[in-house]
């Protein structure tokens, strides 16, 4: 496989680590010449320059990322525009609408997509797949572990990949988010992506609405 690598260029990217599958990010993230940060404190939070939020349990994560402190700072600089890549339980903490979530599961509204909690049931339950991603030349193996469903995606959504019609890759300006671990098959493309956004940031009108989206919970 050809890839062409962005040079992350020592920059400081934070993995949320309360919880999940945090190494593979990390491990990804130093490949592409960045500075992986494990965020577990406001602190290590305040110095990152993105931040990858990884699969796991989304109602843990809630519940930790409470305790932790991090709930509030995180917002905070979510409104504020800062990148982030949410994986499988990621996406689900990033999402404006949980369905079978639990009721008092905090979520960011960061991107404009319903989604439900081990939404491919008990069948699929974990699978692998290869996807036709948007942008990117050769097909993507994704790996699928109780995976959300994203039921709705709002106009300002882009869907990069699909799998039997339903979105599994979705962006709204500088917020990427996947219903797979594309850390687990070790392809950097979609980090890759995620990084492009931290070297040229966003335009300030997909910002506002970010600001937007985030104080409405
Ligand atoms: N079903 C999990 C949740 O609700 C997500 C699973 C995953 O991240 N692999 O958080």
């Amino acid at each position: 496989m050809v890839v062409s690598l962005v040079r992350g260029e020592g920059r400081p990217v934070g993995v949320l680590a309360l919880q999940g599958d945090f190494r593979e990010h990390v491990e990804l993230i130093r490949r592409l010449g960045a500075a992986p940060v494990e965020v577990r404190l406001p602190s290590e939070l305040a110095r990152v320059q993105g931040l990858v939020i990884p699969g796991g349990e989304s109602t843990t994560m809630s519940i930790l990322l409470e305790t932790s402190g991090l709930l509030e700072p995180l917002r905070a600089r979510l409104a504020a525009g800062m990148p982030v890549f949410g994986t499988c339980a990621g996406m689900i903490l990033l999402a404006t609408e949980i369905l079978d979530g639990r009721p008092d599961q905090h979520h960011f509204g960061v991107i404009d997509i319903s989604v439900r909690r081990n939404g491919f049931g008990r069948q699929r339950e974990s699978f692998e797949d290869d996807l036709q991603v948007s942008g990117l030349g050769s097909a993507l193996h994704a790996v699928f572990i109780r995976a959300p469903v994203v039921e709705r995606a709002g106009p300002g959504v882009e869907v990069l990949a699909q799998l039997d019609g339903q979105p599994v890759l979705c962006r709204q300006g500088p917020c990427l988010v996947s219903t797979f671990h594309p850390e687990l098959a070790g392809d950097p493309r979609l980090h890759e992506l995620f990084l492009k956004n931290i070297s040229h940031p966003y335009s300030q009108s997909s910002l506002t609405q970010r600001k937007e989206n985030v104080r409405a919970f």
